[in-house]
């Protein structure tokens, strides 16, 4: 494996933007679809995707709008779709299999939350019969999963995980910096979190908001892989919006190239992430 390659990864809407705040923010499959291939011309080999009501932008969770959106990438481009199954704002008694239907789909990959916490106004509820049924479902459809940890603690949860065999190798892990109410972004933290990791995981970085250069900065020195998108961080630079996902990819990858890594295709990614490739 090439130890230089660097996966970008582009998370082109989330739940917390709003057109008010950026304009480019996307809303519609179209608008997620049509943001996701550009970033895939631009860098980026992975997308990670969440699904918004396309009338008002508020956060959704409908499988159809999870299947128009992968089946729109899929079209049009080779690079690997991640599906949220965070369900942040799901509630009920059968929140667990409202939250693991994008798994039903059969993309490439699905985010994996590990660890409850406080998330800006509420509570992130991921409790341990949570992990065990994701990484089961995920398991047993062939979906990669990115483990998502917002906190050390939430990589020992993980680190169980694996060590029963519930999770596939090698184990993928976004290291999430600068959430509220998460680890804070900085370089320090970056360096704990990375020497607790297992040592054959492969690991990618984010940071929310200020501390998205310098995490994705400090990741591509310590050989990490990054993302970036509006999910994360609106702005180009301070005071400065995004015109669009893709700008932040291009931002990557010049950054990435500046400091001597090579920026992964699609199909290399899927070979460091035992992906298998499309047929
Ligand atoms: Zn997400």
């Amino acid at each position: 494996m090439d130890d230089n390659k660097i996966i970008i990864t582009a998370a082109v809407t989330g739940s917390s933007p709003t057109k008010e705040m950026n304009p480019a923010v996307p809303y519609t499959p179209e608008e997620i679809v049509t943001a996701a291939v550009d970033c895939c011309r631009a860098g980026a080999a992975v997308t990670h995707i969440h699904v918004r009501d396309p009338k008002t932008g508020a956060p959704d969770f409908k499988i159809d709008l999870f299947r128009e959106i992968l089946e729109g990438i899929r079209e049009r481009c080779d690079m690997i779709v991640n599906l949220t199954t965070s369900g942040l704002r799901l509630a009920g008694p059968d929140v667990i299999s409202q939250r693991l239907q994008p798994v039903s789909l059969k993309p490439d990959m699905c985010s994996f939350d590990l660890g409850s916490m406080n998330f800006r106004d509420r509570v992130f509820l991921n409790p341990p019969e949570w992990g065990d049924a994701a990484a089961k479902s995920m398991q047993e459809s062939g979906v990669k999963p990115e483990i998502e940890v917002f906190d050390v603690g939430h990589m020992y949860q993980a680190i169980h995980l694996i060590e029963r065999g519930m999770i596939d190798d090698p184990p993928y892990f976004q290291l999430c910096m600068g959430a509220k109410w998460g680890i804070e972004g900085t370089v320090e933290n970056l360096l704990f979190m990375k020497r607790k990791l297992p040592a054959h995981a492969v690991w990618s970085v984010l940071g929310v908001q200020k501390a998205q250069l310098p995490m994705i900065t400090t990741g591509m020195l310590l050989g990490g892989h990054v993302r970036v998108g509006f999910e994360d961080n609106i702005y180009l630079k301070r005071g400065v919006l995004a015109e669009s996902n893709a700008r932040m990819v291009e931002m990557a990858v010049d950054l990435a190239e500046r400091l001597g890594r090579t920026v992964a295709t699609p199909k290399e990614a899927r070979g460091i992430l035992g992906i298998p490739a499309l047929p």
